[in-house]
């Protein structure tokens, strides 16, 4: 048979479809202690053509025998060929396999990997200081391959059935409930029930000492909260929003929960936030245990989002998941954007659609250079799949969902999503898919719409300006470099336009989908705002005589999230060229009454920048500049928090605080914040807790060896998972170059957890401090790195880069890169590369002028 014959099998990635699996028998035996596992599978086959080869995926396994059962139950054996690059087993067999079901019987054994992928091993002290052991897996995108043999491509959908044996006095939870337990030869067997036809991606198993909440019964659907023993107390929030938005999607979806339980497992080592293995979803600690009277509100909303956003992929993603890899955005989008529905539906008081502006912007960033990549890219090897894990896929995905949320309507939009997922239940689908389904339900040309904001990359920037009459609106593609080669682009834009005339506020719609247009307005308009509401995935230069307009009226007339996408844009067209920095700084003078958190984070973000390109003798006016745009909300919101008060004023003062203390460097409040930290240690009530972060890192940043090491006993020591995160990252923000050396060598000796360790290094490459220091350590230590840390953790830490802002480190950066031939996957090493070249030409740019321009801005 030619390789032609065969589909898919052109692309060494891809597995060819004359073979497919229908259901597994999967035993599996790990050893804890041995670090190792055993195991067999039975396999059941469709042959749709006669072949002599089978092909599967397999990689860090040995093979020891395979073998092709007929109908009849004739056994033929296998030569087994193992390769490693394309991660493939060749089972070849002397007669050939004929077509028709077969039944497959494989036997291997394995290692289970500190690389926190495939079967993993993580461990933990428990109360008396032992070093405990659990084994636990993570195969999203290709690696669950490194467990078991498997077709590992998501639309090789099949049934599951998992035994686990395991040793008596251990626990194994997986994705479906245990329908039976039995002891043999020392050893506790565990079955588990049959999964829904599911991808391997999203097969699971845990064993180890657990501990697990009584059942609370949703709809048909029991729910419990995992943990290693003595973290119960931890689960109480968790357990909230998971209860609630399990009910939720079920309404939502209009379908029941897919699989016959759900367990939510939090795990001492796991490299991402937590994985939506259908029934059995496993967390990192910070992202499912919270302490609700400890825990600040961004660290609880972290915790309500993740377990949200893990619930709705039990629809999107497990009943219906994307065909291959480069739909991707399919599952992580729409588990974004449903995410922030449940849990705005949760706690409407959490505004948490304006705080998604924070996330939208951060898409922006990504989505403004010219290496970016459109949402749907190309995918061949796991390299590449595993990069697709990054702000365009969920935050810029979420985002244009969002959007199209707005234009068709909420009501239509859900119908669209169900119509969506009963079609495709059981299945897999593609972008084309939904789109058919929500542009049948909203009877609109919804492809032609969307196919540029999923197709296309970047996003447009819309220019308004007003001539007489009119109101011209144009779009060109926004990027922080100028390309010649990018004006052709052109999107279908949703427009929402607010007009104030006199005191009464206009609002219209439009879709923009020329290269521009126009309106009429009314002669007596005062003022025009483009983007109203912020759904749009664009940004808007409003001309000067629109925004001076806008001025004049007191921003205070626009709503937040309209005074966000103003400074938001007004930022990022300063730091493309398009808007002069003293334009900007004056932007930021009229904010002076501003308590919006999410305003705040843009503004805060921006000043940092500024900090990281400021040269260390103009530093003093950043300082100066920062205190005075800070110091009169502190002055107002003081250190306390009032009876009262909303939980985002709190976080507020919170993220206030800290800006003075480190950005603004304020000796004042520093002092203030040594003082309160004392009496905080000895009485926890007497500090707001969102509060208690920005006391920890004031005193970090001005600490020296003794504070050093108190805060590396309090992560030693932390009673929760975020008390543990706080004092770890503290320890990145001491600015004594001997301190931070001693982390850096933390974070490859073993005493970081390796789900941290790249991480920290990340915040160090970005601190002004440590940055060179950091920077070195890097290079000496790659190959180190590369082996020690997860692989999506090693890329985060790289990200880190954009931090080495002169053009001398910029120089030394691009050659160890290049001369490493170093590869992240997809266009990840490009993008990071060029934030940096962003920062640095800003610095060319404007590095002469900042001092003056900060020092004149304050004499407004
Ligand atoms: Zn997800």
């Amino acid at each position: 048979m030619s390789p032609d014959d065969i589909p898919g099998s052109d692309d060494p990635y891809r597995l060819p479809r004359h073979v497919i699996p229908t259901r597994y028998d999967l035993r599996l035996e790990p050893d804890l202690a041995g670090a190792t596992f055993t195991g067999q599978v039975t396999i059941t086959i469709t042959v749709k053509q006669t072949t002599q080869t089978i092909l599967l995926n397999a990689v860090d396994l040995v093979l020891q025998s395979a073998a092709a059962e007929d109908v009849n139950r004739r056994q033929f054996k296998a030569l087994i060929n193992l390769e490693q690059k394309t991660q493939r087993a060749g089972l070849s067999f002397q007669e050939p396999i004929q077509p028709g079901q077969w039944r497959l019987h494989l036997s291997f054994h394995g290692k289970l990997s500190d690389q926190l992928r495939g079967f993993y091993r993580s461990t933990y002290k428990d109360a008396s200081g032992t070093l405990q052991t659990l084994a636990a897996t993570q195969f999203e995108a290709t690696d669950a391959r490194r467990a078991f043999p498997c077709w590992d491509e998501p639309d090789f959908k099949a049934v599951f059935a998992t035994t686990l044996v395991i040793d008596p006095h251990l626990t194994a939870v997986s994705n479906m409930s245990v329908t039976s337990e039995s002891v043999e030869s020392n050893k506790k067997l565990v079955r588990f029930a049959d999964t829904i036809k599911m991808s391997t991606y999203l097969v699971a198993f845990v064993v180890g000492r657990m501990e697990a909440t009584e059942p609370v019964w949703v709809g048909k659907t029991p729910l419990r909260l995992w943990t290693v023993p003595g973290k119960q107390a931890l689960t109480l929030f968790g357990h909230q929003i998971a209860v609630a938005s399990l009910k939720f999607f079920e309404d939502y979806y209009g379908i029941p929960y897919p699989g016959d339980k759900l367990d939510l497992v939090a795990i001492p080592d796991f490299a991402s936030g937590a994985m939506e293995n259908l029934g059995a979803i496993t967390f990192r600690e910070t992202a499912l245990l919270v302490d609700r009277q400890t825990g600040t509100h961004a660290e609880l909303e972290r915790v309500a989002d993740v377990v949200a956003h893990e619930n709705a992929h039990m629809w999107f993603g497990d009943l219906v998941t994307m065909a291959w890899w480069n739909g991707l955005w399919l599952n992580e989008a729409f588990a974004t954007f449903m995410e922030i529905l449940a849990v705005d539906a949760w706690k409407p008081e959490w505004k948490r659609w304006e705080s998604f502006s924070i996330a939208r912007a951060a898409a922006f960033s990504v989505d403004g250079l010219v290496s970016t990549r459109p949402i749907e890219f190309p995918v061949h090897a796991p390299k590449d799949a595993d990069a697709m894990f990054d702000v365009l896929t969920y935050e810029k995905g979420a985002s244009v969902l969002r959007m199209l949320e707005q234009h068709i309507g909420p009501t239509v939009f859900r119908d669209g999503v169900r119509r969506y997922l009963r079609t495709h239940a059981y299945g897999n689908a593609d972008t084309n898919d939904l789109w058919t389904a929500l542009g049948t339900v909203a009877n609109q040309p919804v492809p032609e719409l969307m196919n540029g904001w999923i197709f296309q990359l970047g996003f447009p920037l819309v220019t308004a300006e007003v001539c007489n009459q009119e109101l011209r609106l144009s779009q060109q593609r926004f990027t922080y470099i100028a390309q010649a080669s990018i004006a052709e682009q052109l999107w279908q834009i949703p427009v929402q336009i607010r007009l104030v005339i006199g005191n009464r506020t206009e609002h219209r719609r439009l879709l923009l989908t020329e290269r521009e247009t126009s309106i009429g307005i009314p002669a007596e308009v005062t003022s025009v705002f483009v983007n109203e509401g912020g759904h749009g995935f664009y940004r808007v230069r409003h001309q000067v005589q629109l925004l001076e307009r806008l001025l004049d009226q007191g921003l205070d007339r626009l709503a937040s999230i309209g005074r966000f996408t103003l400074v938001s844009d007004a930022w990022a067209t300063t730091v493309a060229g398009l808007t002069a920095l003293p334009e900007y700084l004056r932007l930021t003078t009229h904010l002076k009454s501003e308590r919006d958190k999410n305003v705040w984070a843009v503004l805060l973000d921006s000043f940092s920048f500024l900090n990281r390109i400021i040269s260390s003798e103009d530093r003093g006016a950043l300082e100066t500049f920062v205190c005075a745009c800070v110091k009169p909300a502190i002055d107002e919101l003081g250190w306390d928090a009032r009876s009262g008060e909303s939980d985002l004023i709190r976080q507020l003062r919170g993220d206030l605080l800290g800006a003075l203390g480190r950005l603004g460097n304020d000796a004042a409040i520093q002092h203030e914040a040594a003082e309160r930290y004392r009496r905080y240690r000895k009485d926890p009530a007497a500090a707001d807790s969102n509060v208690v972060p920005a006391l920890v890192a004031i005193l970090a940043h001005t600490g020296d060896e003794a504070r050093y090491d108190e805060f590396l006993e309090l992560y030693r020591t932390a009673s929760t998972p975020q008390e543990e995160r706080r004092y770890l990252f503290s320890l990145a923000s001491f600015r004594h170059k001997e301190l931070l050396t001693r982390t850096l060598a933390r974070t490859i000796n073993g005493e970081i957890r390796t789900q941290d360790a790249p991480f920290i290094v990340g915040a160090m490459l970005m601190s002004v401090y440590g940055r060179e220091l950091t920077w070195d350590f890097v290079k000496a230590n790659w190959d180190h790195m590369d082996r020690l840390f997860p692989k999506q953790g090693l890329r985060r830490m790289c990200g880190g880069i954009a931090g080495l802002a002169t053009p001398e480190l910029e120089r030394d950066v691009r050659e160890f890169f290049t001369s490493r031939k170093i590869e992240l996957g997809g266009k990840t090493l490009d993008q990071y590369l060029e934030q940096l070249r962003v920062a640095v030409s800003f610095r060319e740019r404007e590095g002469d002028t900042i001092k003056v321009a900060l020092l004149s801005s304050l004499q407004v």
